[in-house]
């Protein structure tokens, strides 16, 4: 496969920082494996940004090829976080989402996903959410008590249910066969707070990567930008 990716990340227009991180740190393109991460983070004082940069960078460290999952890679970072909090226990109560994407050379995308970052699939100009959100608010709407539009504007449609740092956790993991033509788009919640997903399906037409990535920030942001974006986007050309 031959993918080309760009990420971005912003504090939008109300935070002061930006507690979101995101891997790679910059665009680039190979045939895979790639390693594509968001991670939104949370605590007080500067916690949310140790929490997230952290766990990033523990992704970072083991390389796509190794044979980790990204349920093992994921686990690994919340060890991480867990380790960090023994040593400094001030930074107890930091916590962060973790969406991971692995692409394989092959086509073959996994997905391992703690929190309500997010990774989409834009297929034939349809876009379908490949995680499920770990909120109280989504899965509610999974068990069928409440209804999905309520949902985008539900006043707790921000307490999550799953996050790393706060002790063992279990991740999900999906599986997704990927062709040429095909766009993956992660992004931390700052996006999906501001934009719905047939927004988010507009702004992406006839955008490369890089474009793509820059005009959803910017409609976040212009939408009110009330918290940290970040986006990776990833194509799949052959
Ligand atoms: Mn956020």
């Amino acid at each position: 496969m031959r993918y080309v990716w760009a990420t971005g990340t912003h504090q939008g227009r109300v935070r002061d920082h930006n507690e979101d991180a995101v891997l790679p740190a910059t665009s680039g393109a190979s045939e895979g494996p790639l390693l594509v991460a968001v991670a939104d983070g949370m605590g007080g004082a500067v916690a949310g940004e140790v929490a997230s940069s952290l766990a990033i960078e523990h992704v970072g460290s083991v390389p796509a090829e190794a044979a980790e999952a990204p349920k093992e890679r994921i686990s690994a970072a919340n060890n991480r976080l867990l380790e960090a909090v023994r040593e400094n226990p001030a930074l107890a109560g930091m916590g962060t989402t973790l969406t991971l994407g692995l692409f394989a050379a092959d086509g073959e995308l996994a997905v391992g996903h703690v929190g309500d970052s997010r990774a989409y699939l834009i297929r034939d100009g349809e876009l379908e959410q490949l995680t499920t959100d770990h909120t109280v608010v989504a899965e509610l709407v999974e068990l069928g008590h409440l209804d999905p539009d309520a949902a985008h504007n539900h006043p707790q449609r921000h307490l999550l249910t799953r996050t790393l740092g706060l002790g063992p956790v279990e991740v999900d993991e999906y599986q997704q066969h990927l062709a040429a033509g095909d766009r993956v788009v992660m992004c931390s919640d700052g996006l999906t707070t501001m934009l719905t997903d047939g927004e988010i399906l507009g702004f992406l037409i006839d955008q490369d990567v890089e474009g793509s990535v820059w005009t959803l920030i910017e409609a976040a942001n212009n939408a009110g930008g009330v918290d940290n974006t970040t986006v990776a986007v990833v194509d799949v050309l052959t």
